[in-house]
């Protein structure tokens, strides 16, 4: 049965909380960062509070107990940006790097519990195959606030605020002012890496090279990919099917996987505020890894 994400029942909570992988610490995974608003400091376990508070899939137990981290990096309103890495293990080579976003639209919350779910499958089952960093949450102004939005708080569509340097640097913005109509869910920014969330994954990609990029939105229903050879794409993941869509300037998908060559794999929900079931969810999670496998 589909479990509603959006909230505020902690009973709700409850029902999907899994059982405890490790002791955390709060001391451990306080945010420091001097120099900075006192928002910012904001720690890891009030961001979790903020997020179960919001995610009826999401138990604050659960996600104190991931010991995301501070990636350095915070929202327009000083909400840390968290990160979870699941090292290479002992001796084992990695096959790949693989990173991991869920929340780019604030309103796609289902986006962001089924991320949350999958590492909940990670921290039984990681077994070095893949060195994993995930962030859960890239845009949690939009997902956070009492009336969510696509965009961040600064009205940005973070999927459309990257560079396009084949396109020229107003390429985005044209294309939102001529294609779009100017809707306000789509503005690009100012100009590409105006935000410090895109500036977050900007220097994410650059610095942890990752060989493919998930992304995860809703509600279309697809999975699409962006890479310079689109033959690879997944044809079926779980209870998705291929479609592939145009790539749009500004976009991910046209920076990553048509600019720098990096793959990015998107999978869009057929629900943004409606959970897939957990079959659907663990069957979505093995086609992923099984085809990463065939793939990088
Ligand atoms: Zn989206």
């Amino acid at each position: 049965m589909a479990a509603l994400v959006l909230m505020s029942s902690h009973a709700g909570a409850q029902e999907t909380a899994t059982p405890v992988v490790s002791i955390a610490s709060l001391e451990a995974v306080t945010v420091e960062a001097p120099m900075v608003s006192a928002r910012a400091l904001e720690s890891v376990a009030s961001v979790c509070k903020r997020i179960s508070d919001k995610l009826a899939s999401v138990a604050y137990q659960e996600c104190v107990e991931l010991q995301l981290q501070y990636s350095g990096h915070r929202s327009v309103e000083d909400i840390p940006l968290l990160i979870k890495e699941y090292p290479p293990l002992g001796r084992r080579q990695p096959q790949a790097r693989i990173l991991l976003v869920g929340g780019t639209h604030g309103d796609e919350l289902a986006a962001i519990s089924i991320v949350f779910k999958w590492m909940q499958t990670l921290e039984k089952h990681h077994s070095g195959l893949f060195h994993w960093r995930i962030n859960p949450l890239m845009n949690p102004d939009g997902a956070l606030r009492n009336k969510h939005s696509r965009t961040n708080a600064n009205g940005v569509d973070l999927n459309r605020n990257f560079a396009t340097p084949d396109s020229g640097v107003d390429a985005a913005l044209e294309y939102w002012r001529v294609k779009t109509k100017q809707r306000a869910r789509r503005y690009p920014g100012p100009f590409p890496l105006s935000e410090p969330e895109t500036t977050w994954l900007f220097q994410e990609i650059r610095d942890f090279k990752p060989d493919v990029i998930i992304a995860v939105h809703a509600p279309y229903s697809l999975v699409d990919y962006d890479a310079p050879d689109r033959r690879n794409a997944p044809r079926k993941l779980g209870h998705l099917y291929k479609n592939l869509m145009g790539t749009y300037p500004g976009s991910l998908g046209n920076y990553a996987g048509v600019h720098l060559g990096v793959p990015v794999v998107t999978l869009e929900l057929p629900h943004a505020g409606i959970m897939p079931t957990n079959s659907q969810i663990n069957r979505l999670w093995t086609d992923l890894v099984r085809w990463l496998v065939r793939n990088t």
